[in-house]
């Protein structure tokens, strides 16, 4: 049987804010473990979080360009865990009212171009991180725990499963990437974990419009691991299918050296969070003159940048393409034309 692949992807994009999301904490990276920290975002008791403004200001400016519509009333709500790296038991997100919702990022895969819509967009907090004595938990004596990273600000970004294929889904985050670096607001750099993406897939015979069951490999840390991991997933639960058995709605992990995807956990259903409404944040307000001044900040997008570079500067679209994906490299090449150079030329080297 002929089938097709259902993707939809939740990516965080680390926002570059010079402190965390609730505390005057600095965010930088790669600093002595457990020296970025204070009584806000190791959740001690009776301490009082406050938003950082600047968060609210690049999470509406990330929904301005992806096209979403911003809630002009939003709030904070408990999202309840358990896990050593969480101190607070509880990780502060967004529930029913998320800063923005809808929204759209257009994609280019050989040519063939396809809109993509969001669900929603949230703010949230980032966890600690665990720190295995024997580098993995696997073949460790024993763990320990950072704290730097626990209420670094991030935003998660939900697209519908509209993606249909490996390709699809890579240059889906490599233009969320772009636009994220145009606006300033993340390295979004996968490598480091300033982007993390978990990738939901399904299949279903060609032609069906029912929903597959799905599997969710977390944590791919590389564009091309996206891709491979997705195409390996597709393959995989097609053969199940083919063989008349049923797919396992799982956790799978992305085994970079063997190229496979491997069973982490199996789900019965969604866990219960027992999300609530976060008491000690007040709800956010927006107004419309707000969001018209973050919008007049906004730069030239890559989507209107390319098509300009074909018009004025006579390039061809690969090239524009590939001059407009960094906005550094983009400014450098339109500050070199100015100085009278070719564009033509000034594009090929
Ligand atoms: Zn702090």
């Amino acid at each position: 049987m002929k089938y097709e692949s259902v993707i939809g992807l939740e990516v965080h994009v680390e926002l570059k804010t010079k402190t965390k999301i609730f505390c005057g904490c600095s965010t930088e990276f790669g600093a002595e473990p457990n020296t970025h920290v204070c009584p806000v975002c190791l959740g001690l008791p009776g301490v009082l979080p406050v938003l950082n403004k600047e968060v609210l200001h690049y999470a509406v400016k990330a929904g301005l360009a992806l096209h979403c519509d911003i809630l002009p009333f939003s709030k904070f709500d408990r999202k309840n865990y358990y896990y050593p790296d969480l101190p607070k038991n509880f990780q502060t997100s967004q529930f029913d009212l998320p800063i923005c919702k809808g929204g759209y990022i257009d994609i280019d895969v050989d040519g063939k171009q396809r809109r993509i819509h969001l669900t929603r967009i949230h703010m949230e907090e980032d966890a600690g991180k665990l720190v295995h004595s024997g580098g993995s938990i696997a073949n460790s004596d024993s763990t320990s725990v950072d704290y730097n990273r626990t209420g670094v600000p991030l935003l998660e970004i939900v697209g519908e499963p509209e993606l249909r294929s490996g390709a699809e889904a890579r240059a889906y985050l490599e233009k969320l990437r772009s636009i994220m670096q145009y606006l300033g607001v993340s390295d979004c750099r996968l490598e480091e974990g300033s982007m993390r993406c978990d990738a939901n897939i399904s299949v279903r015979p060609v032609g069906s419009d029912k929903l597959g069951t799905k599997t969710e490999i977390k944590n791919i840390n590389s564009f091309s691991a996206v891709q491979k991991g997705i195409e390996y997933e597709a393959v995989r639960q097609a053969q199940i299918l083919d063989e008349g058995g049923t797919i396992q709605q799982a956790t799978r992990g992305w085994d970079e050296a063997k190229g496979i995807t491997i069973l982490q956990r199996v789900k019965e259903g969604d866990s219960d969070y027992r999300y609530f409404p976060e008491p000690d944040l007040i709800p956010i307000e927006v107004s419309p003159e707000y969001i018209e001044q973050v919008r007049q900040e906004l730069p030239e997008m890559p989507d209107a940048r390319c098509p300009r570079f074909q018009d004025e500067l006579g390039l061809s679209e690969y090239d524009a393409n590939l001059l407009t994906l960094e906005k550094q490299t983009a400014d450098y090449f339109e500050a070199v034309v100015k100085e009278g150079v070719d564009a033509k030329e000034a594009a090929n080297w």
